[in-house]
């Protein structure tokens, strides 16, 4: 899953400022770069074996070793807004990231290979399905997040809805496009340090792009604004 991580940082708050939108897109993919991250330092290698394939990804999406991350985010929070809801929201994002991935991505363990694998797995079994799964879960919750906007008379502007298009209509048509190739993984492969340079510049891109969309100027409708301003 990647567009659906996104659209779990646009839950927490109705409007939110430029810098908070980047930090809660950061964290609800933090696993993921932090992967790439790693990857650079040969600390979280993936691991492939033959047979039924299996991604290891220890470091940054087994459950035991996500804890860490969790209390990672929460300080982040803190030390940068200077106060812990930004952190609490983080750490729930981070949470969120790794049980979404259980739905659709890849198998994971309870801590390293020798564990309980946990997930779905459905990256190797039925990409197809992994992928619609996660356009239910996008859909859904960015439902909730345009029915929040209504209710609260807040009208986004073209840009912003510009940007939706693009990261989760476009972003999750493209993993439809490629979800045959999500599960051929080499047999006893890394994942190239290339490769991990590049998914972080799309990451950073796609941070980029949502946080500038999301930031334009909401409109309070001239309306159901006054409304809304009197609730
Ligand atoms: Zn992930």
């Amino acid at each position: 899953m990647i567009a659906g991580h996104y659209a779990t940082a646009l839950l927490p708050e109705r409007t939110p400022s430029a810098a908070q939108l980047a930090f809660f897109l950061t964290a609800s993919q933090l696993p993921d770069l932090a992967w790439f991250g790693l990857t650079f330092l040969g600390l979280e290698p993936v691991h492939t074996h033959a047979g039924p394939a299996h991604l290891e990804l220890i470091v940054t999406h087994d459950l035991l070793p996500t804890l860490p991350w969790l209390v990672v985010a929460a300080l982040a929070g803190r030390a940068v807004f200077g106060e812990w809801r930004p952190g609490w929201i983080a750490a729930a994002l981070v949470a969120a990231h790794a049980a979404a991935d259980l739905l659709s991505g890849y198998p994971h363990f309870v801590a390293g290979p020798d564990t309980q694998p946990l997930g779905l797995g459905l990256y190797y079994s039925a990409p197809y399905v992994a992928v619609a799964l996660e356009a239910v879960f996008a859909a859904v919750v960015l439902g909730w997040v345009v029915n929040r906007e209504r209710q609260s008379g807040l009208v986004r502007s073209g840009t912003t809805w510009a940007g939706r298009a693009l990261i989760f209509g476009f972003g999750i048509a493209t993993s439809f496009a490629t979800a045959p190739s999500l599960g051929d993984l080499p047999p006893n492969g890394t994942l190239p340090v290339s490769m991990a340079a590049g998914l972080l510049m799309l990451y950073s891109a796609q941070i980029a792009v949502l946080t500038w969309t999301e930031s334009r100027p909401a409109v309070e409708a001239q309306v159901t604004g006054t409304a809304a301003g009197v609730r």
